[in-house]
């Protein structure tokens, strides 16, 4: 019966296209803009990552429901191919042997910090551009996950809290016009190293790949401050599980000379990203 409910429909089909002359289909008419510096789908999917940034949350909450502290950097705008290009001034995060990990589109900030804190893809969560604040009633964050199993939280963000979770974040603002707010952040998560999760969002390097473009130098010296930031702060932790990934990432792009990188596309250098996690010491020691 299902072969020959089949059968009739191709049947249909041929029909049809005769009818209408053969291969005349008609397609909304949608624009797509194919930059020669972004590779687009096919490449995307030809190199398509084991991990995903969803893992954050599914590795930090495994970790505290075995009763491990967990540390998350999310470094904003930390691309995969940003991250190889200036790899050698970031000698920390290059020794902890980062893998490539896909984000979700569109490759934009909420959307991917919703899924990294969430775990779940934005069809769940439901933040889709900037202008989306609210996660859809009833999607669970890891802040809410870690404070239903007893832990101390802490969550540091830059100048604002970008979308709304469980729990509201310490801010960051730039107060000395250095480093963006970055030495900011630096501070008030050093002063937070005894919480059992401490997550992280780092925005310099995503601020100075838009200015100057991801594969400037400008962007390759904050990367060896977040680097060096970081190590500070995991050496510090003590033991636990240590998670760094980002966001999105970035490419560059022309006819602005006051933007020379952006991210938003799907394609290989917005959509991948690097991912690292790592255990540090133990509670024994
Ligand atoms: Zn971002
Ligand atoms: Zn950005």
């Amino acid at each position: 019966m299902k072969r020959l409910l089949v059968t009739l429909c191709v049947l249909l089909c041929v029909f049809a296209m005769a009818a209408c002359g053969g291969a005349e289909t008609s397609y909304p008419d949608i624009p797509v803009t194919f930059e020669p510096d972004c590779p687009i789908m096919a490449e995307l999917m030809s190199d398509t990552p084991l991990r995903s940034v969803a893992d954050a949350f599914h590795d930090a909450l495994s970790a505290l429901e075995n009763g491990d502290r967990v540390l998350v950097f999310l470094l904003d705008g930390w691309g995969w191919e940003k991250f190889q290009y200036h790899r050698d001034m970031q000698p920390f995060l290059s020794s902890l042997n980062p893998e490539p990990a896909l984000t979700v589109y569109p490759p934009i900030t909420p959307v991917a910090l919703a899924t990294v804190v969430t775990g779940v893809q934005p069809d769940v969560h439901g933040i889709h551009s900037r202008a989306d604040r609210r996660m859809n009633y009833g999607v669970t964050d890891i802040f809410a996950e870690a404070a239903r199993l007893g832990r101390t939280v802490a969550y540091i963000q830059g100048h604002s809290g970008i979308i709304q979770t469980s729990l509201l974040p310490i801010l960051s603002p730039d107060a000395d016009g250095l480093y963006g707010s970055d030495n900011e952040i630096f501070e008030n998560a050093r002063r937070h190293l005894d919480a059992d999760f401490l997550f992280v969002h780092f925005h310099g390097i995503d601020d100075m790949g838009h200015t100057y473009g991801p594969y400037a130098e400008e962007v390759g010296v904050r990367m060896a401050l977040i680097d060096e930031c970081i190590q500070y702060l995991v050496e510090n932790w003590g033991y636990g599980t240590v998670i760094i990934t980002a966001d999105h990432g970035m490419r560059r792009i022309y006819g602005n000379p006051y933007r020379l990188g952006d991210h938003g596309n799907i394609c290989h250098e917005d959509m991948i990203v690097p991912y690292i996690i790592t255990q540090r010491g133990s509670s024994n020691e």
